[in-house]
């Protein structure tokens, strides 16, 4: 008797902290962002890798851009950059898309946003002929329709990166 009680018990514990880590934000990243809500460092980490493999280097913290998640009051933005003349840029995401959307949908308000807090790139609104964006710097007022995904990624980060390679 005495022994399937600590069965239960140790298998209410495992549970327990099962439960705890699935909670837990799934950190990959290795490099700490100041003034960077620490959710984003991960995407911080990616932007900076996929240009490296594109052959620019860039250094968030060296331009330190900060970022944060909060109540954004327009509504469906999911992110701003405020471009600050003679201080860092800052990123906003807002709370409520963020905890509501996919991986790739956050990937894509991160890179946008950093596209024109970091790349100051402007919008780009033109289509493929099938309708789809050329870029994900697109505003999102235009027609195009975003095709973000696992098959399109690679080479919206070329345009993201070098607009010129998508004419
Ligand atoms: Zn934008």
């Amino acid at each position: 008797m005495k022994l399937s009680n600590w069965f239960y018990f140790l298998i209410f514990i495992t549970l327990f902290f099962q439960a705890c880590r699935k909670d837990e934000p799934v950190v990959n990243n290795t490099k700490v962002f100041d003034g960077v809500d620490q959710r984003l460092w991960e995407y911080f980490e990616r932007f900076e890798n996929e240009a490296a493999r594109r052959g620019m280097i860039i250094d968030l913290n060296g331009r330190g851009i900060t970022a944060e998640i909060v109540e954004i009051e327009q509504e469906n933005v999911g992110g701003i950059c405020n471009y600050f003349p003679n201080n860092a840029n800052e990123l906003v995401i807002d709370n409520f898309i963020w905890n509501n959307t996919s991986e790739f949908q956050k990937e894509l308000i991160l890179f946008h946003e950093l596209g024109h807090c970091y790349l100051f790139r402007d919008h780009r609104d033109d289509a493929h002929p099938d309708g789809f964006c050329k870029s994900i710097m697109r505003s999102g007022l235009d027609d195009c329709t975003d095709r973000y995904n696992g098959t399109t990624r690679s080479s919206y980060l070329d345009e993201l990166f070098d607009p010129s390679l998508v004419p």
